[in-house]
């Protein structure tokens, strides 16, 4: 079933398989996700400082495509990256109906990985609570992040990785924008209350379309997601829907709606607030808007140079090498 074994394999095309142009292009089509995804998740750890010589991150692991990318991606980094960090892959089997507890560990050890499986049955807890009709998400994931940061503190985590997407970012933002009343995405970077504990999200700028792609290349054994039997709420759906019907009316509007998170004009937002803690009193006249990249260019942000960074954001990781430009 796994044709690799996530151990210093490279991704590119070179190595292309000799059955055809049509498998050489399959070949160098993957290669291209795994480029892209790395410099995506280097560009953020390098925007936002996500991680620093001496880290030990917790790297919530579920079995779904977006977090064995995660996972995968970080441990390819720390192989290449000027600082030294640690990662733990953690699972937390929540005792939903059928899920298959012998997946995860059995990847995890034939790679060698650091592992550490959790089982706590938040499930009864969430079907006894919620009620009927009523997805279980939000509680579901609260109880979830509580034994995270748990499992983080015995096993001496400083930071709790998560594999949240751009995609996901782009939801968040719509659901907070047209049921919530607040213009606010998803942060990159966050305390946990105790302020112990730095939850990260290195796939910000990663798109979900590259990570399924990438988890279909490496052939992960994905767990189904829906084992819970909960669906996303109508918000959530309708976001979803609206995202589409956005990319097919103008294909790359995912990508131009990551690049406006990026890019943030607080003087023409209508918060007096903000206003207020910028020091702004007045707007200037809007220059016109430099023209955008096209969406795959804007999806794959150039590494920021190491000397910019060191200057900016101390302590980052930059992957410096990044397949040597191939
Ligand atoms: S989909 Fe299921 S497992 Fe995932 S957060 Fe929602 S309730 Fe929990």
């Amino acid at each position: 079933m796994h044709t690799t074994d996530g151990s210093g394999r490279t991704d590119g095309a070179e190595g292309a398989p000799s059955g055809g142009p049509h498998e050489a292009k399959h070949a160098r089509d993957a290669g291209r996700v795994g480029r892209r995804l790395r410099r995506a998740l280097g560009q953020a750890i390098a925007d936002f400082a996500l991680i620093a010589e001496g880290d030990r991150i917790l790297c919530a692991v579920s079995g779904g495509k977006d977090s064995f990318a995660l996972h995968e991606l970080l441990v390819e980094l720390r192989a290449r990256a000027p600082v030294t960090f640690e990662v733990v892959a953690v699972n937390v089997d929540q005792g939903q109906p059928g899920f298959p507890a012998d997946v995860l560990p059995r990847y995890m050890a034939e790679r060698g990985h650091d592992f550490v499986a959790v089982k706590e049955d938040t499930y009864s807890i969430v079907t006894d609570k919620v009620p009927q009709g009523k997805t279980y998400c939000s509680l579901c994931s609260r109880l979830r992040r509580a034994i995270l940061y748990r499992v983080a503190r015995e096993r001496g985590c400083n930071k709790v990785a998560l594999g949240h997407h751009r995609d996901d970012v782009l939801a968040t933002l719509l659901m907070n924008l047209v049921f919530a009343g607040q213009l606010k995405a998803m942060p990159p970077k966050l305390v946990c209350d105790e302020g112990d504990i730095v939850v990260i999200r290195p796939l910000v700028y990663c798109a979900e379309a590259d990570l399924a792609a990438f988890a279909a290349e490496r052939a992960f054994p994905i767990i189904p997601c829906r084992l819970c039997g909960s669906q996303p709420n109508s918000e959530r759906r309708a976001v979803g829907e609206l995202l589409e019907a956005l990319e097919a009316r103008q294909p790359g509007a995912r990508t131009n709606m990551l690049a406006a998170l990026r890019n943030v004009r607080p003087s023409h937002l209508l918060d007096a607030g903000l206003w207020r803690a910028l020091g702004l009193s007045v707007a200037a006249d809007d220059p016109a808007p430099a023209p955008l990249p096209p969406p795959e260019a804007a999806a794959a942000p150039v590494l920021v140079p190491a000397a910019r960074l060191a200057a900016g954001a101390p302590g980052a990781v930059v992957p410096a090498t990044e397949d040597g430009g191939r």
